[in-house]
């Protein structure tokens, strides 16, 4: 049995950023520290840092007054960083860097008096964040169905921003068909959005054709690890999300030479260790290997806080 890893995969610098801020407050400020919303979208990496001694909630009324809070990766709104502030918290952002640049895409668009229009899920975090940046109401676009759907108040005064977890291709089309509706939208260069999204995903596709079966660990709440699942579908590649190698059913593996290996960006590679582990533990001859990929060297700066 061949086991083929994906590359890139697992974490993205956003998240491994994310991660070193919550560790790094526990460090210089102690626990408990309180962080809004799941730090980044794995139960592992989440359940680790509750050890430590750090509290996830979902509202800032949870916080007692006075503690060290951190926003998560996603990134929040701006009446959770006033909410923070009234309730006198002390808080750390750990939005990553590429979200910041969205929300700045967002409210320069408006400030030159444009609507927005925001490419994403409903519901995520991400989009929660983005829209609560703005000072209007966002036009929220899930599909292209949408895009013929929505109504504006000046088609020639619009702008359009993506969720940084839809890669250039996710969203492309619905890109194209909005400026077939509204000629003269404007948007950010998609290729800046987000590196990490895209290359899991151009890494994704070329591992489904090199194997039988793909295996994607990450939690099955991650916009982009539920994306690289269907991508390898899209593919033709029989395909799973797992959140551990404990979910990984025997009956998967029937007729199957080649396990193709990938992980979100907010999955650990203990998790991608740990199936290997499982995967020996079914099979004495298993090889393993990493197809060639993209180097990624991007790190960013932690928040002056920290420094
Ligand atoms: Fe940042 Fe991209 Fe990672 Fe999201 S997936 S945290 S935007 S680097």
């Amino acid at each position: 049995m061949q086991v083929i890893l994906a590359k890139p995969r697992g974490f993205c610098a956003g998240v491994e950023r994310a991660i070193q801020i919550v560790e790094q407050a526990l460090e210089k400020f102690g626990a408990p520290i309180y962080v809004r919303h799941e730090i980044v979208h794995n139960k592992y990496v989440v359940d680790n840092l509750r050890n430590k001694g750090v509290i996830f909630v979902d509202e800032i009324s949870q916080i007692p007054t006075g503690s060290t809070t951190i926003f998560s990766a996603h990134g929040v709104s701006q009446k959770v960083e006033e909410d923070a502030k009234e309730r006198g918290l002390y808080s750390i952002d750990a939005t990553c860097p590429l979200v910041t640049k969205v929300h700045k895409e967002a409210q320069r668009s408006e400030d030159d008096g444009r609507q927005i229009i925001l490419i994403g899920h409903n519901g995520h975090p991400e989009v929660e964040g983005t829209s609560g940046r703005v000072k209007n109401e966002v036009i929220l676009v899930e599909s292209l169905s949408d895009v013929e759907n929505i109504t504006v108040a000046n088609e020639n005064k619009l702008a359009y921003v993506t969720q940084t977890t839809l890669s250039v291709d996710d969203t492309k089309l619905i890109i194209s068909a909005l400026k077939r509706r509204f000629p003269s939208i404007i948007g950010p260069d998609l290729k800046d959005i987000c590196y990490a999204t895209q290359n899991r995903q151009n890494a994704v596709r070329k591992l489904a054709q090199m194997a039988d079966l793909i295996l994607v660990i990450g939690a099955s709440n991650s916009s982009n690890s539920n994306r690289l699942r269907d991508l390898a579908k899209e593919i033709g590649t029989t395909s799973y999300l797992i959140s551990s190698p404990e979910e990984i059913e025997p009956d998967w593996l029937k007729n199957v030479n080649t396990i193709g290996i990938t992980a979100g960006a907010s999955a650990p590679e203990i998790l991608i260790d740990n199936s290997i582990d499982y995967l020996k533990s079914l099979y004495n001859d298993i090889k393993v290997s990493t197809m060639d990929g993209i180097e990624e060297n991007v790190k960013f700066k932690l928040p002056i806080e920290l420094c």
